[in-house]
């Protein structure tokens, strides 16, 4: 599954422990406009997409939230206040992590 929590139904909302998510009510906000159906100037985008990041501040889910988000690796959309890019980044940075982690293990 890679939906915007936005976008999820309420079992699976329940499911990923993000009940409360405050992006319910206006899923284009955090995930965009379909772009099949409407360009978005960037201009228009960066400030939509500054709009979402201050809503995930203060919405309740967010450490579920990012967790979701890393572990689906979204392609798009605002997710606990980052982009696909920084979610992104942050998989990168715990896969690393992890295999740092193994081969310390293995020479201690
Ligand atoms: S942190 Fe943001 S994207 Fe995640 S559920 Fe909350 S409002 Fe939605």
């Amino acid at each position: 599954m890679n939906e915007h929590p936005s976008r999820l139904s309420t079992p699976d909302l329940r499911d990923e422990c993000l009940d409360g998510a405050q992006c319910l009510f206006d899923a284009e906000l955090h995930d965009g406009p379909d772009p099949e159906d409407r360009f978005e100037h960037p201009d228009a985008r960066a400030a939509r997409e500054d709009v979402a990041k201050d809503i995930c501040a203060t919405c309740p889910v967010q450490v579920a939230c990012l967790e979701y988000a890393i572990r689906t690796k979204p392609t798009s959309g605002i997710w606990a206040g980052l982009t696909a890019k920084d979610v992104a980044q942050l998989h990168a940075l715990r896969v690393e992590r992890a295999r740092l982690g193994d081969a310390y293990e293995e020479v201690a």
